[in-house]
Order: C-alpha cells, then structure tokens, then sequence
C-alpha cells in the first residue's frame, strides 16, 4: 500500500493543475494517468495550438456554460482568465489574444502549455504515474484506496479529473463516473456537445461551405419550441456546423426539428412589410437578387426560390400574396430534422456528468464524501467555443487545490459513511 497526501486521477489539464496548486508543505500528491503520457487532450486543443482562455471580464464567462455557469462562478471569481494567463506568462509561455478575444500561447503550440504545466508540476514535487489506470475508488479506515493495475493507494484527498467520454483515445473514456457513482455521487446523462449536426434529408448539402454570421437558430421538440439561440451558422455536406450550432449543440437532440431565420432581425410579420418595401425599390429586379442584396447569399436565395415553388427569373413586381407568404415562412424558420449529432470522436466536449448540485461550488469538493474532489470536464459543465473549456478545467482545479492546500488533515472520509 502506498501512501500519499493526495491522488488526482487523470493527468489532463484540470488534474495536473490542481495537482501543482495542492502540493507543498510536505504533501505527497500522486497523479495517476491511465495513457502513457499526460495531457493527450490538451495537445490536440485548438487544433494543436490550444486556445487557453478568452478575452474580456470574467463575469461575461458566466453566460459560456449554458445553464450551469453560475454554478463556476465562485472557480471563475478565484482564478480567472487574467490568473492563467499571468501564470503561464510567469512560466515563459507568452500569450496572445486573437481579434475574436481567443486567448493562445503566442507560439501558437499546445505542447508548450503542457510543457509548462509538467515543468511545473515537476518542481513543485507531485509525482506524475503514467500508464497507470484507475479501477477502483474505495474508502476504508478514513482513507481513500485507490487502486490502479499494478499499485493501491492509500491517500488523505481524492481528486476524480478524469475528463468526459470524448475523444477516447486520448484517454477520456468516462471512467470517472464509474468511480463518482460507486461513492455514491449521480451523473446526469453524458452525449456529445460543441459537435456539428446532421441533417435529415439535408436540403443544403450543394451548398457547403456558405456561411451566415448571426442567425437565430430554434429547438422545436415534440411540437414545442424549447430554445433559440443567435450565432454563426456554416453548411455542410451533411448538415449545420459553425460556432453558433457547435455552442447551440449541448441542447439538441436526434429527433429535434431546428428552425433558421435567415432574416433574424424580422419577425413574420415585419418581414411582409420589409419584403414589400423592397420590391417597391427594385420590382423589376429578378427576385433572387432582390434578396442576395439583403444579406442572403445569391445561391442560397436561389435554393429559396426553389424551395417555395417559385421561378427564380420571376421579378418582384410578380411576386403574389401566396408566393411572399411561402418566401417569409422559409426565411423566418425554415425546419430542418436533425438525424444525429457529431459522434464521440468528433465532439470537442461532454455534455452532462457529475451532478452539480453534489459538489460545493466553493471547494469543489463532494458534499456527500468529504476529502473527495471533482474537477474539469468530469463535471456536468459544458463551455462554448472560445477557451472556456479549459479556463473551467483550470479554475475548478485551482479551487480545489486551495481547499485542499488550506485544509488540515481531520476526520477522515470514511467518518459518517458505512
Ligand atoms: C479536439 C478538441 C479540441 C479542443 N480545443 C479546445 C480549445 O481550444 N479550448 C478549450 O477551452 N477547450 C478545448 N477543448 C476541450 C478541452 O480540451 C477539455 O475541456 C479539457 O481537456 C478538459 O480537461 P480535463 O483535465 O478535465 O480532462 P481531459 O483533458 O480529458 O483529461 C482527463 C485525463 O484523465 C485520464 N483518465 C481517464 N480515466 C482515467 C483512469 N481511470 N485512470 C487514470 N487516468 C484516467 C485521461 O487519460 C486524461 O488524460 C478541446 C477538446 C477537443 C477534443
């Protein structure tokens, strides 16, 4: 049996900065990573160049994580973006923020970041075991048994940062959910998110590659609309991507009807006066570019026309009540079945895990097993596009690691539980 103060499971970004953060003042801290080196998922972020953060204030984070954000925010308060960005700054990894307030190392490498966060780890002593899986989380005397293949560990402090079920070869399989539930924690359902979708019977698959900036996108699910969201939109050959779906995508589901307005700032109503408007201006004009002058790319209005039963040489002096009303109903919510979403190996995140409502906000440590901590994606938090994926996975560690560096060893975790 081998004792150690403290043992993280998973060498990911959330796992070995808390592990740097809570070693010190002669605690043992024992990283234990199941693939042969650490941090295989933060070397393929942002494309291997790892967008670390976002620009801007922190509180504006809180609205990045869908409906579960204010559940970061003491994590976000404690350490925020200007923390990460001054502590790899400190450990010669300069920064640079991109016009869209993405934060990246400025030599664009993810290796570096990881190079920084293992140096680190290194000199404040954690110990880092790689290649060496987690099978079991149990508690006997007041100490955790974590057993591994080859070794049992006895520690003081827990910390499950096991990443989500994403990306499995890099190691998150969703292991620690297993170990959460065998402690007695809930998981909510886990699936892909921040993942293009597909389309049934995609009527834009010939135009792949148009794009739309800002086009408010609905869920309608059994016959209800459940949300709406504004963002980017791109087509693809199969269905929808870009960041407003892929930010959009924690709350679709297979069997989802999504409705585009491709003209957001109308509402059915406004827009039969716009479109009156506009052919006044230009009736003799053909119709498709009568709209292609409004924001609406020329192909993309063509397919319209189509789509409405319309002929695409028509003017708009000829346009009919019906024809407008087929035309309005198509740019104001066109309906679009999604057959699936992106699979497991293409999502960047996990929607779902660890029940929120079990861990303290404040710590990060379980309100059900104390000495035992949740941290990173391993959590049911879900970010946006844009760096707030590992921004979560560094605050919730550094949060963590304050708790537990500031916590004297007291009752153990066993005490109160059977
Ligand atoms: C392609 C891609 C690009 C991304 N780009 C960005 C980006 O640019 N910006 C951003 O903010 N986010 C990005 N993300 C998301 C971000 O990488 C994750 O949110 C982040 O890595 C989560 O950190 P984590 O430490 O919680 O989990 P992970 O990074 O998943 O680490 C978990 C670790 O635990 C280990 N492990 C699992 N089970 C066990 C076990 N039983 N025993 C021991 N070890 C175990 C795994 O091997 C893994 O190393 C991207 C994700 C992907 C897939």
């Amino acid at each position: 049996m081998n004792p150690c103060s403290v043992a993280v499971i998973g060498g990911g970004p959330a796992g070995l900065f808390c592990a740097l953060r809570a070693a010190g003042s002669g605690r043992r801290v024992i990283v234990l990573e199941k693939k042969a080196s650490p941090g295989r998922k933060l070397l393929l972020s942002g494309s291997g160049q790892c967008n670390l953060t976002h620009d801007g204030d922190i509180g504006s984070f809180l609205s990045r994580y869908g409906d579960n954000g204010g559940f970061l925010k003491p994590a976000l308060m404690n350490f925020g973006n200007r923390d990460l960005i001054a502590f790899f700054e400190e450990r010669g990894v300069p920064t640079a923020v991109e016009s869209d307030g993405k934060v990246f190392p400025a030599s664009r490498k993810a290796a570096d970041v990881l190079n920084a966060l293992t140096a680190a780890c290194s000199a404040s002593g954690v110990e880092i075991r790689s290649g060496d899986p987690v099978v079991e989380i149990a508690i006997h005397s007041g100490r955790f048994l974590v057993r591994t293949d080859g070794t049992s560990y006895a520690a003081d402090r827990t910390v499950i940062a096991t990443g989500g079920i994403t990306y499995p070869a890099t190691g998150s399989t969703g292991g620690g959910y297993a170990m959460a539930r065998g402690l007695g924690h809930r998981v909510t359902e886990t699936g892909p998110a921040l993942c293009a979708v597909q389309i049934k019977d995609h009527p834009f698959s010939d135009l792949a590659g148009i794009s739309f900036r800002d086009r408010t996108i609905s869920i309608l699910r059994d016959g209800r609309r459940v949300r709406r969201h504004t963002g980017d939109l791109l087509f693809t050959h199969a269905g929808l991507s870009g960041p407003g779906i892929l930010d959009f995508s924690r709350f679709i589901r297979a069997g989802d009807t999504l409705e585009i307005s491709f003209l957001p700032d109308f509402t059915p109503e406004t827009i039969e006066e716009a479109l009156l408007g506009w052919i006044t201006e230009a009736g003799q004009r053909k119709i498709g570019t009568i709209l292609a002058a409004h924001d609406l790319p020329e192909r993309f209005a063509h397919k319209l026309l189509a789509a409405a039963g319309l002929d695409p040489d028509s003017t708009g002096a000829h346009l009919t009540k019906t024809d407008r009303a087929a035309l309005i109903k198509l740019l104001t919510g066109w309906p679009l079945a999604v057959s699936q979403l992106g699979s497991i190996h293409e999502a960047m995140i996990t929607r779902g895990g660890v029940t929120l409502d079990e861990v303290n906000p404040k710590t990060m440590e379980s309100r059900l097993v104390p000495r035992l901590f949740f941290v990173g994606e391993v959590l049911d938090i879900d970010g946006d596009t844009g760096g707030y994926n590992l921004q979560a996975a560094f605050s919730t560690a550094a949060l963590a690691a304050k708790r537990i560096a500031g916590t004297a060893i007291a009752p153990g975790p066993g005490a109160g539980l059977q």
